[in-house]
């Protein structure tokens, strides 16, 4: 049974870690963990989380884009776990978006990301895949790839002007005000 495990907060050394590459993925904790990570992302309105936020410091993450309270202009798809992932290829352009973070409740920023990318990983079932992402889902995959290295969105801001409060962004951003 998966279960709904505490997401950790920033401040939280776990979060500042190198994750470790996943080398059994029909282990029974990571098949448990991906279980546990794909309920509590779809639980906590997110569309995206990264197994260090669970306190488990594996390369192993969910992408899981669909319209929800915090993105209501999100894509939908299944929930996919995606472990030691790569990135292979970017796109030269960067865009900027509003970003937030399980573990950075309260916060949004404008992050840049490329607006496309390349990607390899291992599927839950062991199998590789190769995948293009862009736009939205590109940068859901970059922000949880940071997690994996220990980065957490707010290192990339370029400027703090651009960081304001959930409430401010619900207001401005989500209503186009
Ligand atoms: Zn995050």
């Amino acid at each position: 049974m998966a279960e709904l495990v505490p997401i950790i907060q920033l401040g939280n050394p776990i979060l500042r870690q190198k994750a470790a590459l996943v080398d059994n993925i029909q282990d029974e904790h990571i098949q448990k963990l991906i279980e546990d990570l794909i309920t509590t992302v779809v639980q906590a309105n997110g569309v995206g989380i990264a197994a260090p936020q669970l306190a488990q410091s594996y390369r192993l993450l969910i992408v899981a884009s669909r319209p929800n309270p915090r993105y209501p202009n999100a894509p939908e798809m299944e929930p996919t776990a995606m472990i030691n992932p790569k990135i292979t290829a970017h796109s030269t352009e960067v865009v900027k978006g509003w970003e937030g973070c399980l573990s950075v409740p309260g916060i949004r920023g404008l992050v840049p990301r490329y607006q496309a990318i390349e990607v390899e990983y291992t599927d839950r079932n062991g199998k590789l895949q190769k995948q293009e992402l862009t736009d939205f889902v590109a940068r859901i995959f970059q922000h949880e790839y940071d997690h994996l290295d220990g980065i957490v969105f707010v290192d990339r801001l370029e400027n703090t002007l651009e960081m304001i409060t959930e409430q401010e962004y619900q207001q401005r951003v989500v209503n186009n005000i």
